[in-house]
């Protein structure tokens, strides 16, 4: 399915289909989490006036993508699965964080799920990092998931990509996950995993 805009829900994937470009052709990702690592967390954000960007994210993430890199935003919602608010307002929160950003992201996932009932989309399973490899070609192994909670660095782990907990957010409460690397800000997190190319 082939995604111009920023997808919420995509088709299933066959995992087959990772393996169908060559990887000469495919690109490293960095997958990141939002709530508490690209942007301040908010409880269930879904006012977009509480959006706010960290600093020096959107420089780091042009820069990555000047790079080659192709940077994809994957979130748990699960206050939809919850009923505490609508897919709408989550895009208005989406949207004012995507203008903050300025044209530096190249895909957005969402897991509505509610954590009783997860999809294999919501994190830790990897749906979401699988799918955005097929739509968008990319290389798992040259990859990285930044998040700030356990289930960021599991879902790395299950995506077979190297993972970053960074400080923000829940990371100074996050218990110990074995993260690859560990960095105070996802401003530091994206030059670990530029420097590591
Ligand atoms: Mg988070």
């Amino acid at each position: 399915m082939a995604n111009d805009t920023h997808p919420l829900v995509s088709e299933p994937i066959l995992t087959s289909e990772l393996q169908s470009k060559p990887r000469s052709k495919l690109k490293p990702a960095l997958f990141i989490d939002r709530d508490g690592t690209l942007m301040v967390e908010v409880d269930h954000c879904h006012d977009p006036a509480k959006v706010s960007a960290y600093p020096g994210a959107a420089e780091e993430l042009a820069r990555a993508r000047s790079l080659g890199w192709a940077n994809i935003i994957v979130t748990n919602q699960s206050g939809i699965g919850r009923g505490y608010f609508t897919v709408e307002q989550f895009q208005a929160v989406q949207q004012e964080l995507l203008r903050q950003l300025g044209d530096v992201i190249d895909g957005s996932y969402m897991a509505p799920d509610h954590p009783d009932n997860p999809s294999a989309r919501r994190k830790p399973a990897p749906g979401m990092l699988l799918e955005a490899a097929v739509e968008h070609g990319i290389d798992l192994t040259r990859s990285f998931m930044i998040g700030d909670k356990a289930i960021d660095i599991e879902c790395g782990r299950n995506a077979g990509v190297r993972t970053i907990l960074v400080e923000t957010g829940y990371g100074k409460k996050t218990a110990e996950c074995n993260p690859d690397h560990r960095a105070p800000t996802v401003t530091e997190a994206i030059g670990i995993a530029l420097q590591s190319a």
